[in-house]
């Protein structure tokens, strides 16, 4: 196994360093919702994970962060001004229209900044973004593809057969072969806009509120979920050493790990409760998990509660066991209604769903 060195020297290696030393104009951009969108943003303003790990991976370059859930900014007027040379799109399936519209405003412009498109929808439904306005789609390990094209880009190459990616070549989008991912090399994010920007983001009455990804995808695979087609349709865990270096560096109390499934491995969860405790990381984490590890490790829940876990998102889905069934959802109401009992004897905050 990679030691913890070696981990840290792979994610430098993982930023996209300009080898001729020139630094490339990128706007990341995650546009607003469409008008028809049920809006929650009263309530959650998710602190932009993806984006920060953008900002990371291209520290090494000119990097405009535009959060259109919450910043009001024109996306257009801002490349006007900014010059980028690429715009990378992230994109919610809310926001795939804008996306496209905005990359045909972009490609209007004298001087067009090259389009690509990233995030959990594209890694999904990629051909959802196939446009005559959008030069590429990013569907796996979607931040080393990113690095590949641009480095190829400042190399003056042809990215168009880089894994990971589609890209149009003469108005046809050519799907290449996937790239797996390994979370061991992903760089730590620097939660750069909730440091400048903390009142932006939060989680009901958590406020302000960071987010942390530990893990990607879930073992489980009910049939509604669309975690299941994501990241290829693998689960795939961070080094827990290497999250709560993260956890350290985050500079607000409130944290919600934005895993799909976090209460999956015994071992790994005490692992992260002795490392919280030991490091003195006063916290108040939301977790995501399931009702059937919830009600059947009622001690790892305490100790959860002990290192500052104090709210949980569990989806209950149904009321009968024979719904759960059709859907191959693991738990049973009987573990529905035992982790609303653990919940309420730990004082946990539980957000079923
Ligand atoms: S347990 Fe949750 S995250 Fe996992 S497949 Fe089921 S609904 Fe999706």
């Amino acid at each position: 196994m990679m030691n913890h060195n070696a981990r840290k020297k792979s994610r430098v290696e993982h930023c996209v360093n300009p080898p001729s030393g020139d630094r490339l104009k990128i706007l990341v951009c995650k546009p607003r919702l469409a008008r028809q969108t049920i809006r929650l943003n009263r309530f959650i303003g998710c602190e932009p994970l993806e984006m920060e790990y953008l900002y990371s991976a291209l520290q090494h370059h000119d990097v405009q962060l535009l959060d259109g859930i919450v910043d009001r900014r024109d996306p257009v007027r801002l490349a006007k001004k900014y010059g980028p040379q690429i715009v990378l799109f992230t994109s919610f399936i809310t926001t795939i229209s804008s996306v496209l519209k905005i990359a045909a405003q972009l490609k209007a412009l004298p001087h067009p900044p090259l389009t690509f498109v990233g995030g959990p929808h594209a890694e999904v439904m990629p051909e959802h973004f196939y446009s005559q306005y959008i030069d590429g789609v990013f569907f796996a390990n979607q931040l080393e593809a990113l690095n590949r094209v641009i480095v190829s880009i400042q190399q003056n190459e042809s990215y168009h057969n880089i894994p990971g990616g589609a890209f149009q070549i003469q108005g046809q989008f050519r799907r290449n072969p996937s790239l797996p991912l390994d979370p061991a090399s992903l760089p730590q994010p620097k939660h750069i806009l909730i440091r400048r920007f903390p009142k932006r983001y939060k989680i009901i009455h958590y406020k302000p509120c960071a987010a942390i990804k530990t893990s990607f995808g879930c073992p489980d695979k009910c049939t509604f979920c669309f975690c299941t087609e994501m990241h290829g349709g693998t689960f795939a865990v961070r080094p827990i050493e290497d999250v709560v270096d993260e956890i350290e560096t985050i500079p607000v109390k409130n944290i919600i790990i934005l895993d799909d499934n976090f209460l999956i491995n015994r071992k790994r969860l005490l692992k992260f409760c002795d490392l919280i405790e030991k490091r003195a990381l006063h916290k108040e984490f939301i977790a995501v998990g399931n009702a059937r590890f919830a009600a059947q490790n009622a001690d790892i829940m305490r100790r959860l509660r002990q290192v500052g876990v104090t709210a949980l998102m569990i989806g209950f889905e149904f009321v009968t066991d024979e719904l759960l069934e059709s859907v191959d959802k693991k738990s049973t109401i009987a573990e529905n209604n035992a982790t609303i009992e653990i919940c309420r004897e730990l004082d946990i905050d539980l957000f079923a769903l």
